[in-house]
């Protein structure tokens, strides 16, 4: 199948698409965020640098993120489609990104993006709880998607945590960042009209409806 790109502001909901795609389709899920993540709990100094730079809701150096995508996605799991989730975030990022794909013989896939609106988003981002244990993301700002019991994982009862830049604050500089740095890539993926846009102002369900209807054309 072909790759997928998201391309959504902070809270669009893009890693909930992700692991809808992911359940249905089985392929691997390469989210940025979610290997930094990790690389934010070593203790060594590159583990303090990308811990620090999350809080603050910046974008950690480029030449990080190219050196763990392009492991990542060399790996076998990838040959026959992955989705790409939070990376390339600038526009440096994704003329790396095209290079990437050249040097492993891959192609760009399906890109889309979830267009959705900042006052939402504010709403969204407050109220996100994630499963410790199986990643399951909820939200306490919505009677849809609210845990039955606070901060117990509906799907395996694990304990719900609250990401550290799922503040207001961090909330703000990171949309910023997305208008300023990641909205020009959108432009670089309709002129090679690989791109695919979905509303995504809706439940669940609805945009992965829209966003499977792209993936299964
Ligand atoms: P996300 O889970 O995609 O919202 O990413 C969380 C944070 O990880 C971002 O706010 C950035 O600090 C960092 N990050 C994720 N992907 C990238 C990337 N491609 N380039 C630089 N920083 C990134």
């Amino acid at each position: 199948m072909k790759n997928i790109m998201f391309i959504a502001p902070p809270a669009a909901g893009k890693g909930t698409q992700a692991e809808l795609v992911v359940e249905k389709y089985h392929i691997p899920h390469i989210s940025t965020g979610d290997i930094l993540r990790e690389i934010a709990k070593e203790d060594s100094e590159i583990g303090q640098y990308v811990y620090e730079t999350l809080a603050s809701g910046k974008l950690v150096k480029d030449e990080i993120t190219y050196q763990l995508i392009e492991e990542r996605l060399a790996r076998d799991d990838c040959k026959n489609g992955y989705i790409i989730d939070g990376f390339p975030r600038n526009i440096e990022q994704a003329i790396e990104y095209d290079k990437i794909l050249e040097k492993l013989g891959y192609e760009v896939g399906n890109v889309i993006l979830i267009n959705i609106d900042e006052k939402t988003l504010e709403k969204r981002i407050t109220g996100r709880r994630i499963c410790e244990d199986c990643k399951s993301i909820f939200n306490i700002n919505d009677v849809a998607s609210a845990p039955k019991v606070e901060s117990v994982c509906d799907n395996c009862g694990g304990k719900l945590y609250q990401r550290n830049d799922d503040n207001l604050e961090s909330f703000q500089t990171r949309y910023q960042m997305y208008k300023e740095k990641t909205e020009p890539i959108i432009d670089h993926y309709r002129e090679k009209n690989v791109l695919k846009e979905v509303n995504g102002d809706d439940t669940v369900e609805n945009v992965f409806k829209r966003v499977d209807a792209i993936i299964s054309e």
